[in-house]
């Protein structure tokens, strides 16, 4: 007796990219305060480009991806041009992203006096110097949020935001509606 196969195909996971640029990797420590959340979200997504997996590279067809952190240097700039032109939806993550958070604390400091701070006369520098070399990326003048430098799909605020605005923008998403975050997930505004 032959047995017959339900014609179910499994659905096609969306491609899920991540990236932190000058933020401080809490947003990313956030995602994963979702803890076996993350296992169901995994049935449904498949990690690309990430600091999770290590992967280095963004898959040129993303669906999504998530932006921590500010703009503050040349290679950030190229990192977050390659998302937008590999994924479909582009969402900045964190105040940083957002606003230029943290990071932006420096824009009303002449860079070469941030470096003289950071380099020459901080307390206990051994051999005071600042780095120069040509595998490292020029700070710009400015922080800037992503929004300034790509266009930006939508905007989930907080310092970090919670893992459960993650989870249900995520989800949102993947199912295909417009995402609607509760206030008490964006009381950071
Ligand atoms: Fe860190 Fe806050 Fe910036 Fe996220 S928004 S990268 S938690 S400083």
């Amino acid at each position: 007796k032959s047995i017959v196969q339900p014609d179910v195909k499994p659905k096609k996971k969306l491609k899920l990219a991540t990236c932190s640029l000058a933020g401080c990797f809490g947003c990313h420590m956030s995602f994963l305060d979702m803890d076996e959340r993350l296992i169901e979200l995994l049935e449904r997504v498949e990690l690309s480009r990430s600091p999770l997996n290590d992967i280095k590279t963004c898959a040129p067809d993303c669906d999504l991806g998530l932006i921590e952190g500010a703009v503050c240097n040349t290679e950030n700039i190229a990192v977050l041009r390659h998302f937008r032109e590999s994924c479909k939806i582009i969402i900045a993550v964190g105040s940083c992203a957002i606003n230029g958070g943290v990071p932006s604390l420096r824009n009303n400091i002449d860079v070469k006096d941030c470096l003289d701070e950071a380099y020459l006369n901080g307390i206990g520098l051994v051999n005071p110097k600042v780095p120069i070399d040509k595998e490292l990326p020029y700070l710009l003048e400015k922080v800037y949020p992503i929004h300034e430098v790509i266009k930006v799909d939508y905007f989930l605020p907080g310092c970090p935001p919670p893992a459960d605005a993650f989870w249900k923008i995520l989800n949102d998403l993947l199912d295909g509606k417009e995402p609607e975050l509760p206030y008490d997930l964006l009381h950071f505004d």
